[in-house]
């Protein structure tokens, strides 16, 4: 089916439009794989006797590695991800760092067929279990969550498939929606079926595109795949844009990881897609990684040449459309 036929397609959505005075700050987007705290990672990589891999201390200083270092210091810490208590201080530190930003809530991507089947280092119920004990005391401390599933792009639609076939069968309450990451080489087309799938399941669709491959990308994501919401999107063209605009489809835009894995692009293309109309909203992304909060993806985001009224855009779209408060 064309997804652009169906009725409550892509963007089909009702945005809650939430007064300007009570808007809270959300971090739409950030990995828990790549949002762990530094201080954690060097004491567990000491207590393993494991040496830290010269690009994550880099990344951590401030520098800049090649994408082949960004992966390695990722990995790093998803290998640390391997019992309950791990994955709960994995959502602790998410809450911490959202909720020292002055965020109050999260949509949080996790890989769990990486973890689970490709990495083999947990159960499945130990992951979700870890997950929703660090969750549940993130929601203690004031911290709304819910969970995207991640599988990867380059890996094909058949890997999307096991990764739904992983955890469709005891889909956590917490879990609101599916994605795909990595690189973005196979085309959307071909995802389809996979995304049509996960949208039968209850679960809100959701893709990185425009990051490492091309703007026409973020289009297909849309009309061919049916995504309602774009991770990224920085490299769709005015045409594109426009598209995202006219259907209302929230983009996530996290300008540290931008600037670390898609340098090229510049300059960062955040005021043209917010004066396009396009719904951006704030993410952190890798900030375990990629050092970086909320309250810094905002301070940058100024930088970029916002002003107040396209600030409070910022945050309303934030809000509005984050899934962890629908
Ligand atoms: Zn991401």
């Amino acid at each position: 089916m064309h997804p652009a036929k169906r009725g409550s397609g892509a963007g089909g959505h009702n945005v809650r439009v939430i007064p300007a005075p009570a808007l809270p700050l959300v971090d739409r987007h950030t990995h828990l794989e790549g949002a762990l705290d530094p201080a954690w990672v060097r004491r567990e990589a000491e207590r393993r006797g494991l040496a830290l891999p010269g690009p994550l201390e880099a990344l951590w200083g401030g520098g800049a590695v090649p994408f082949e270092g960004f992966i390695e210091a990722f990995l790093f810490g998803a290998s640390l991800l391997d019992s309950r208590a791990a994955v709960r201080q994995a959502a602790l530190a998410v809450a911490r760092r959202t909720l020292a930003a002055g965020g109050s809530g999260v949509d949080l991507w996790v890989s769990p067929h990486f973890l689970v089947v490709h990495k083999a280092q947990l159960s499945l119920a130990d992951f979700w279990q870890g997950l929703d004990e660090g969750l549940s005391e993130a929601r203690a401390l004031g911290l709304q969550s819910c969970v995207v599933v991640d599988a990867v792009n380059h890996f094909g639609p058949k890997h999307g498939h096991a990764v739904l076939d992983l955890v469709l069968p005891e889909l956590p309450a917490f879990v609101k929606g599916f994605s795909t990451g990595g690189l973005e080489g196979c085309p959307f087309r071909d995802w389809a079926p996979v995304f049509e799938r996960a949208r039968a399941a209850g679960l809100r669709l959701a893709a990185h595109a425009g990051e490492n491959g091309p703007g026409s990308n973020v289009r297909e994501a849309v009309l061919e795949a049916g995504v309602e919401r774009i991770v990224h999107g920085i490299r769709a063209d005015d045409d594109t844009l426009a598209l995202l605009a006219d259907r209302g489809i929230p983009v996530d835009v996290c300008p540290r990881s931008n600037a670390g894995l898609a340098a090229d692009v510049r300059p960062h293309p955040l005021p043209r897609m917010l004066r396009a109309g396009v719904r951006c909203a704030l993410g952190t992304d890798d900030p375990g990684v990629l050092p970086c909060d909320l309250a810094t993806e905002r301070e940058t985001a100024r930088a970029l040449g916002l002003d107040e009224a396209e600030m409070t855009r910022l945050l309303r779209h934030g809000a509005e459309d984050a899934w962890c408060l629908a």
